[in-house]
C-alpha cells in the first residue's frame, strides 16, 4: 500500500493512495494529526469510498470505489505540484523544470500530461505571481532586483550602475569574462538604438568586439539621455569602477 500526500491544484492537502486520490473531508484531531479523507470523485461519480489516516497511516478504509483508478491524473498533479514548487523555490529555467519534473514517468502518465505550452504556461504564471516586478515611475525609483542582476550560473550580470539623480543615470550589464574577451579583442564596435530602448531610458547601447571574424556583442549599456557629456562621464566612471 502507498500513501503519499501531494497538492490540489489549489494547494490543498491531497492523499493519494493505491491509484486513487483523496482530500481532506474532516479533521478529527489536528494535533494527533487524524484526518477523513473522501475520494475526490465524490461528487462527480458520487463516489463514496473513504479513508482515515493518522500521523501519515491508514488507520481505517473502504474502498470500493465505483470507477477504475485513476493513476494517469495522479500522475499530472504529481507532476504539476512539483512544477509548482520548483518555480517557486528554485531560479532554474523553465525548461530545466520542465525537464526534471517529467523525468522517468510512465507512458500513461505522459499521454494524461497537459500540453507542453500549458506546463510552460503554469511555471511562468506561478513566477509571475511570486515576482512580480513593476515598472517604476522614475528612473529614481529604478531598482534592478537581484534576479537580473545575477546570473543562473551565479554569475554577475549587472556590472555598473551610476544611480545618478541628476538626468544621466547609465546601467551596464555584461559579465566579468565578456569583458575579458572585450579586452583582448584588437576591434571594438558600439552600436545604440533609440528604438528598443526599455521604457524611461532614451537609448540601448551595444559593445560589440570583433575577434578574427566573429564579431560578438559584449557589453549592453541603458542610457537615459543622448548627452555626449553623459556618454563620456558615465563610461568614464565605468571604466574607473570595473576596468
Ligand atoms: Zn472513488
Amino acid at each position: 500500500m502507498t500513501l503519499t500526500i501531494s497538492k490540489t491544484n489549489k494547494g490543498k492537502p491531497l492523499l493519494i493512495l493505491n491509484g486513487f486520490t483523496y482530500i481532506i473531508e474532516r479533521i478529527k484531531d489536528v494535533e494527533a494529526e487524524s484526518y477523513a479523507w473522501r475520494c475526490t470523485k465524490y461528487t462527480e461519480r458520487e463516489c463514496r469510498a473513504r479513508v482515515h489516516t493518522c500521523q501519515g497511516k491508514v488507520l481505517k478504509s473502504s474502498e470500493n470505489h465505483n470507477h477504475s483508478a485513476v493513476h494517469g491524473e495522479i500522475g499530472v498533479r504529481v507532476v504539476t505540484a512539483r512544477l509548482k514548487n520548483e518555480a517557486k523555490e528554485t531560479t532554474k529555467s523553465t525548461a530545466e523544470i520542465l525537464c526534471s519534473a517529467t523525468e522517468g514517468l510512465s507512458l500513461e502518465v505522459v499521454s494524461s500530461l497537459p500540453k507542453l505550452n500549458s506546463l510552460k504556461k503554469k511555471v511562468q504564471s506561478v513566477r509571475n505571481k511570486d515576482n512580480k516586478v513593476i515598472n517604476p515611475a522614475t528612473l529614481r525609483d529604478l531598482e534592478i532586483p537581484e534576479k537580473y542582476a545575477i546570473l543562473s550560473s551565479g554569475e554577475q550580470f549587472l556590472l555598473f550602475d551610476s544611480r545618478s539623480d541628476n538626468g544621466n543615470r547609465v546601467i551596464i550589464f555584461g559579465t566579468q569574462k565578456n569583458l575579458k574577451h572585450l579586452q583582448s579583442c584588437p576591434h571594438w564596435f558600439s552600436d545604440g538604438t533609440f528604438k528598443s530602448s526599455p521604457l524611461l531610458f532614451e537609448q540601448l547601447f551595444v559593445v560589440l568586439g570583433k575577434s578574427g571574424d566573429v564579431t560578438v556583442p559584449l557589453l549592453y549599456c541603458l542610457i537615459e539621455n543622448r548627452k555626449q557629456e553623459s556618454y563620456d562621464k558615465r563610461l568614464n566612471d565605468f571604466h574607473l569602477t570595473v576596468l
